[in-house]
């Protein structure tokens, strides 16, 4: 496996490659991240991993500076995984000297988490269009964990008409069905305790949708009252969305979305603590 710095040992690497897959993150690989480099390996001659701490993805009270940086352990995670070469490049590589574009996608990018962090989305989207230029990959592969990240870089990658078929991946979670996030190790103990609450809740709104109930204000009312019963989660959003626009819904439509194959979906931000949880589900 190659760690390579700058844009031109990255061409190097890349040079005469057949099909590449790509997988970006900010590193603190976990087992999710891991899914999507196996994930890439099935599918491509040479898998490219991305770290790269992006600074523009972060409001200025949020955690750029304590989030974890464990670059040798992700090297030994990214090779058992099967990526072929390591990107991670300092921030002058990404935003050199004049750098001034930035990618905004708007609409979809609005409701739920760009309620609570604007900028966020401008953020990732400006950062992953860089990076696709950069690596030109035929493929790349998002956690649906990050499920509005994922509608955001779609609608971006329509739009832009840039050369790259997105693969959605399904959430990886640990045992007790919390979501597994780089971030869940700045929970305490009794915090990683509740935290699977918020999968739970998720849960209840998928069987009473399939036990029939269609109406959004009550699958709503339901997920989120079953949080807000431990006091101790500070529930930001819970809400029911259309799939792939995250339009607000009344009901749950009769037909799936062609490629995320879901009728709507189900997502929730909450704070336990200083730590921000998110997660989704689903309704297929
Ligand atoms: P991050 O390092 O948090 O930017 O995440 C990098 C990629 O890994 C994104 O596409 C995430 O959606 C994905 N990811 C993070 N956590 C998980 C998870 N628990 N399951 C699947 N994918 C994940």
């Amino acid at each position: 496996m190659l760690i390579v710095r700058t844009e031109c040992e990255l061409r190097t690497a890349l040079n005469g490659k057949q099909s590449v897959g790509f997988v970006p993150t900010m590193g603190a690989l976990h087992a999710g991240h891991c899914s999507l480099i196996e994930r890439a390996r099935t599918e491509n001659d040479t898998v490219v991993l991305s770290i790269f701490v992006n600074p523009k993805q972060f409001g200025p009270n949020e955690d750029f500076d304590s989030y974890p940086r464990t670059f040798q352990e992700d090297k030994e995670k990214a090779e058992v995984a099967g990526a072929d070469i390591v990107f991670a490049p300092t921030a002058d590589v990404i935003y050199p000297d004049g750098f001034s574009t930035s990618v905004d996608v708007s609409a979809v990018a609005e409701p739920l988490c760009g309620g609570g962090r604007p900028g966020h989305f401008k953020g990732v989207a400006t950062v992953v269009a860089r990076l696709f230029g950069l690596v030109q990959p035929n493929r790349a592969y998002f956690g649906l964990k990050d499920m509005q990240q994922c509608m955001v870089l779609q609608r971006m990658v329509l739009d832009l008409a840039i050369p790259v078929q997105l693969v959605l991946c399904p959430t990886v979670r640990e045992a007790d069905g919390l979501a597994m996030s780089s971030r869940n190790q700045y929970l305490n103990g009794r915090e990683r305790e509740i935290a699977p609450m918020i999968y739970q809740s998720l849960q209840q709104v998928l069987s009473a949708y399939e036990g029939g109930e269609n109406s959004v204000a009550t699958l709503e009312l339901l997920g989120r009252s079953q949080l807000a019963a431990c006091t101790e989660f500070e529930v930001e959003y819970f809400e029911v969305r259309s799939v792939p626009n995250l339009a607000e819904l009344k009901s749950i439509p009769e037909t799936a979305a062609p490629n995320i194959e879901a009728k709507a979906v189900c997502a929730v931000a909450a704070r336990l603590g200083t730590t921000r949880l998110i997660d989704n589900i689903l309704l297929k």
